[in-house]
Formats: C-alpha cells, sequence, structure tokens
C-alpha cells in the first residue's frame, strides 16, 4: 500500500488478437484516460513476428499430448521488440507479465505495485500456453486471474489493466473511493444503501440516515468485518493478524453501532453524507 502510482502508464500487449484491445477499455472512464494520454497502449501482434511462409506461431508439444504450444522463437522477438520500442519512447522496460493460471493469483496488493511503475508487457497466451524456454529466458513473471482456464491470455489482460488504469491519478472521480474498496484495508467492502431510503418493503439501516459519521465509519466496519470474516476466512485470518489491537478496536466498533442514534439526519434523508 505504500508504493505512489505512476502519473502515467504504458502498456505493451503481447497478443494473437490485437483486435481485442482497447476493447471494454477504449468506454467510459479508462477509454477516457486513455484519450487524454493517462495512460498509453501499444498491441503488438505476435504473428507478426514469425518467418515461414504459413505464419506460423504454434507447433506439437514434445513428448506429445495434446493442442498446440506457442513457439519459443517467435514470442522472443516479439518480446525483444515491445522492449525496443519502450526504449525508443523513452520508457524504461519494466516486468514482463505471462497471464497463465499457474501464476500467482492476480489481487490488490500486486495491481497497486504495477500501478507504482511506469511500464509493463503482457503476453497473452492461446493454445495450451507457451514454451517453458521463453519464461525462462525473459524472466517472465506468470499472474493468473484466478483456478479456472481461460481460452486465452487477452480477457485476463483486460481485467489487469483496467484494474491499474482506475488506480492512476484523475481517472476515477473520487479519490477517497479507493482506500475503503475490497482488499484495500484488508477486508471485503460493507454494503451500500442510496435512494429510496425504503425500497420494497426495506429499510435503510438507520444509523446510516443519522448524520453521525463517525458510528456511520464504525458501523461500516464492523460490517465489513463481519463480512469478511463470514465469506473469506484467509482474508479474514491475515486481517486479525496484522490488526494493531484488535480487542479495543472491536468493543469500541460495537459500542457506538449499540448506541441510539441521533436525529440529525438531514432533509435528502442521507445524512449529508456524500463519501465513499
Ligand atoms: N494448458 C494450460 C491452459 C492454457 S489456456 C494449463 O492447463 O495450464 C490458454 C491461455 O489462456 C494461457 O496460455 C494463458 O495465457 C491464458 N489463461 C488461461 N487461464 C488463465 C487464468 N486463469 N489466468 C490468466 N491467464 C489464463
Amino acid at each position: 500500500m505504500t508504493e505512489s502510482i505512476a502519473p502515467f502508464w504504458h502498456v505493451t500487449v503481447l497478443t494473437l488478437f490485437p483486435e481485442m484491445f482497447p476493447g471494454p477499455l477504449g468506454l467510459s472512464l479508462a477509454g477516457k484516460a486513455l484519450e487524454k494520454g493517462t495512460w498509453t497502449l501499444e498491441k503488438l501482434d505476435i504473428r507478426s513476428f514469425t518467418r515461414d511462409k504459413h505464419r506460423s506461431v504454434d507447433d506439437t508439444p514434445f513428448g506429445g499430448g495434446p493442442g498446440m504450444v506457442m513457439r519459443p522463437d517467435v514470442l522472443d522477438a516479439a518480446i525483444r521488440d515491445a522492449k525496443t520500442r519502450q526504449v525508443a519512447a523513452g520508457l524504461k522496460p519494466g516486468r514482463i507479465v505471462y497471464l497463465s493460471p499457474r501464476g500467482r493469483v492476480l489481487d490488490q496488493a500486486l495491481v497497486r505495485e504495477i500501478a507504482s511503475e511506469g511500464t509493463l508487457t503482457l503476453l497473452c497466451g492461446r493454445y495450451e500456453g507457451i514454451d517453458e524456454r521463453v519464461i525462462e529466458e525473459h524472466h517472465l513473471e506468470e499472474v493468473s486471474l484466478g483456478d479456472f482456464v481461460l481460452s486465452g491470455g487477452e480477457p485476463a489482460a483486460l481485467c489487469l489493466i483496467d484494474a491499474v488504469v482506475r488506480l492512476l491519478p484523475g481517472v476515477m472521480g473520487n479519490v477517497e473511493t479507493a482506500g475503503e474498496e475490497s482488499f484495500e484495508r484488508g477486508l471485503l467492502e460493507y454494503p451500500h444503501y442510496t435512494r429510496p431510503p425504503v425500497w420494497s418493503g426495506r429499510a435503510v439501516p438507520e444509523i446510516l440516515l443519522s448524520g453521525h459519521h463517525e458510528k456511520v465509519r464504525a458501523w461500516r466496519l464492523e460490517q465489513a468485518e463481519k463480512i469478511t470474516e463470514a465469506r473469506r476466512p484467509d482474508l479474514w485470518s491475515d486481517y486479525l493478524a496484522s490488526r494493531p489491537a484488535p480487542k479495543v478496536k472491536k468493543r469500541r466498533a460495537r459500542r457506538a453501532s449499540a448506541e441510539p442514534t441521533k436525529t440529525t439526519a438531514t432533509p435528502d434523508g442521507n445524512g449529508g453524507s456524500h463519501e465513499g
């Protein structure tokens, strides 16, 4: 959480399907940031680095078995070209990530780390994956989106880029949002409510209409803790281990939510608070 986010970020994507980029990232906040030049994207078509007349990027696996494997010589040429172009553009080539189900599972800490670096290269696999020697030769860092198998690295690359870009300065409207969100403090997020205050017979929790910022904060923390404990035992045990003085904090939070709510609600029924 300590890294500072780069003011400007570049990503080079190596893919057999360059037309998939920027794809959804050309729209909405990421798209606007791309237009403004907060981040830049270069896509290189892996097929353009083939030298044979069939333009083949893959071949059968040594040792037999199903499927095809992406050739090391073709990928090597693509990676070298990506670096050359980055240097020519005045960028310092940074880490090279191969999207792969065998990799370290992407989390917010890694997203932040990547957002703090100025340049990233992403290699999208297809077929059965890529020749192992390229991973060794170029010290590729394998990153996975989760324990499932995609047909290619492109959707994973889009997700990773999306998560990074929204952290870049000026991309999200409300800078406050980032610190309170799921994973930022080791907890899942508290539940959200908006107008109308009663919907389908369900009322918004009273405390949120109280306008009492400190109580709202304590209630939200308590909710975030409950949800995390129930849904993600892995995050919960890390949170408990890293929390400075858990017992005192928890008692204070419980006491705050047990106190009767003050009637300081503003006419808009939203407690006048627009934070988070
Ligand atoms: N044979 C491989 C799966 C290949 S899937 C295996 O069993 O591990 C084809 C490509 O999709 C991979 O090379 C990788 O780039 C991408 N891919 C698949 N699942 C992924 C995941 N969970 N995270 C990131 N990339 C993934």
